[in-house]
This record gives C-alpha cells, structure tokens and sequence, in this order.
C-alpha cells in the first residue's frame, strides 16, 4: 500500500506538494483537523503566510498534533513558512529571520548543490524566504546557498527555506519520505 503524506492545508501551496506526492506513487491527505493525523506516514508543512498558518493551526489544536507526531519520528517536511513555523513551536532548533531575502519581488530562482541528495544541482524557488540565522548543535546543514544554511535536519525533520515543490523536482520528498535518491 502507497504511504499517506498529510499536508497542513489551512493554507499556503498545498496543491503543489500534493502533485509531487503524485508523482512518487505518494498519497496525500490534507490536514485540517486532529483527526486527520490518523494513520499518517509523514507529515508536510508547506509555505504560505506563516502568521496565519500559526495562528489558525494554534486555533484549531493542531500544533499540540504537530508536536505528537514529530515525536512518533515519522519524517516531516517543512518548507519555507513551515520552517518557520517548526522553529517557532519548538521541533527545530534553529533561529530563522522572516522575508530576510527580500520582499515577493525579490524571489528568485537557484540552482542548489544538495550531495545527500543528488549528484546533479537541483532548482528550487526562494520566495520571500526565511534566511537561517543559526542552528543548534543537534542540527546538521545539508545545503547552502551563498554560504547560508538552506536545508537543514533535525533528526526526523527536514526543513528548507525555499520551495522544493514549485519547480518540479521530487528529489526532496523522495529524500524524506521515501529515504531514497
Ligand atoms: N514570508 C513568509 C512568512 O514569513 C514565508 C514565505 C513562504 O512560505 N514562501 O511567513
């Protein structure tokens, strides 16, 4: 049976995350709601506003779910707004500093050297991304750009200031949710 990823869907690119899943024979399920973390295999945050994203998932109850479910160790994938938002409530021990590579038209496309992850560089999307300021000790730094940590893992946790989702690339998910290159 296919693995079910729950994406946290109160807002942000859901669908884009969802069509990667496609790709890699991945079930999706949105999350909204505690009942939705049944049965997952892994866990997406996605970007989008992480203010809202906070403040609705607090709201809803959801962050106490986020935080059981990092501890069951399944993989987690937080990407921009959700980096934000893993750091914030505590998963990821990282000091992280919102829009700090500009404002939306400031966003730009780049070409990442990920060698966990692929021999080849892999396109990825910076859209008012967060910069990671620094990390704690049980934090390693799998990708830099421009001398800046920009994919980071803690533990269970893999979190990137951009977007992995927006250029088409599966290589991320596949690294995370199906430990394969
Ligand atoms: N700028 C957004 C924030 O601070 C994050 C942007 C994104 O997720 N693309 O929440």
């Amino acid at each position: 049976m296919a693995k079910k990823i729950g994406i946290l869907a109160i807002h942000g690119d859901v669908a884009e995350h969802a069509a990667i899943l496609r790709k890699l024979k991945l079930d999706s399920v949105e999350v909204r709601t505690k009942k939705d973390f049944k049965n997952l295999d892994g866990l997406i945050l996605p970007g989008g506003e992480s203010t809202t994203i906070s403040k609705l998932a607090e709201r809803f109850g959801l962050i106490a779910e986020i935080k059981k479910f990092a501890k069951s160790r399944k993989p987690i994938l937080g990407t921009c707004a959700g980096l934000i938002l893993l750091a914030k409530i505590g998963l990821l021990d990282a000091k992280v500093e919102r829009n700090a590579y500009g404002r939306q038209l400031d966003s730009f496309e780049a070409d990442l050297k990920i060698p966990i992850i692929s021999k080849g560089p892999i396109s990825v999307a910076f859209i008012r991304a967060p910069k990671i300021l620094s990390t704690g000790k049980v934090v390693e730094v799998l990708a830099k750009f421009e001398k800046v940590p920009v994919l980071i893992r803690q533990k269970n946790i893999l979190a990137a200031s951009f977007h992995p989702e927006i250029l088409g690339t599966t290589s991320i998910h596949k690294f995370i949710f199906l430990n394969a290159k």
